[in-house]
C-alpha cells in the first residue's frame, strides 16, 4: 500500500488553522487522520484530553523528547508542543493522509526531515490572515488568553509570517469556508497526482 500524505498546515496563532482543519476533517473523500499533539499548555475550557491535545507536564514532555518519540517539537509562548511520531507513522503506513496543525518552528523540522529522508509525500500549506488587525481581532475574540499572552502571540505572529515562502502553498484565510475549499482542491490534486 502506498504511504499516505503528510500534510502540514501552519501559520500564526489565531489565523484559523483549527477552524479550517475541522472543515477538512468532515470531507471523507480526503481520507484524513488528524495527528493529536502533546502539549504542556494548560487545558482550556471545552478542550478534551486525547481529543484536542494530550496534556502533559514538563517532565513527561521532556521524557518523550529524550526518548525520540516526537516527530517535531517546539516551544511556543512559554509552552511546549510536539507531534507523537508512532501514531503518524502507523496511520501513514495504513494509507491515511495525516494532517499536522503546527506552528512554524515545528513545521521547519518536519520539512527538513522529509527532505533528508527523501519523503516526497508531503504537502505544506501556510495560512495567512487578511491583515494583522484581523489576526488580532480573532485572537481577542477567542477570549482564551490573558492580555500579556495575546501580546506575545501577536509579536510572534509578525515573525512567523515571514516564513510563508518555505511552504508549497500559501492560502489566505479571509473566509474560513473559502480557505477550506481552496485547501480541499489542493489536497485532491495532490492525492490524484500520487495515484497516476
Ligand atoms: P494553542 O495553544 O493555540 O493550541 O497552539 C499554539 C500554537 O502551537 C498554534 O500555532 C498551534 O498550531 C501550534 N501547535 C499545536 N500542536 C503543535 C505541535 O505538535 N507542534 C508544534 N510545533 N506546534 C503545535
Amino acid at each position: 500500500m502506498e504511504k499516505g500524505l503528510l500534510i502540514i498546515i501552519s501559520g500564526p496563532s489565531g489565523v484559523g488553522k483549527g477552524a479550517v482543519r475541522r472543515i477538512l476533517m468532515e470531507d471523507k473523500s480526503l481520507d484524513l487522520a488528524y495527528s493529536i499533539s502533546m502539549t504542556t499548555r494548560p487545558m482550556r475550557k471545552l478542550e478534551q484530553e486525547g481529543v484536542d491535545y494530550f496534556f502533559v507536564d514538563e517532565a513527561t514532555f521532556n521524557q518523550h523528547v529524550a526518548a525520540g518519540d516526537l516527530l517535531e517539537h517546539a516551544s511556543f509562548v512559554g509552552n511546549q508542543y510536539g507531534t507523537p511520531k508512532a501514531y503518524v507513522n502507523q496511520l501513514r503506513s495504513e494509507g491515511k493522509n495525516v494532517l499536522l496543525e503546527i506552528e512554524v518552528q515545528g513545521a521547519k523540522q518536519v520539512l527538513a526531515k522529509c527532505q533528508e529522508d527523501g519523503d516526497s509525500n508531503l504537502v505544506s500549506i501556510f495560512l495567512i490572515p487578511p491583515s494583522m488587525a484581523a489576526l488580532e481581532k480573532r485572537i481577542r475574540k477567542r477570549r482564551t488568553e490573558p492580555e500579556e499572552i495575546i501580546q506575545a502571540r501577536l509579536k510572534k505572529a509578525r515573525s512567523e509570517l515571514s516564513d510563508k515562502y518555505n511552504y508549497q502553498y500559501i492560502v489566505l484565510n479571509d473566509i474560513v469556508t473559502r480557505a477550506a475549499d481552496e485547501i480541499k482542491d489542493i489536497l485532491k490534486n495532490e492525492i490524484a497526482k500520487r495515484s497516476v
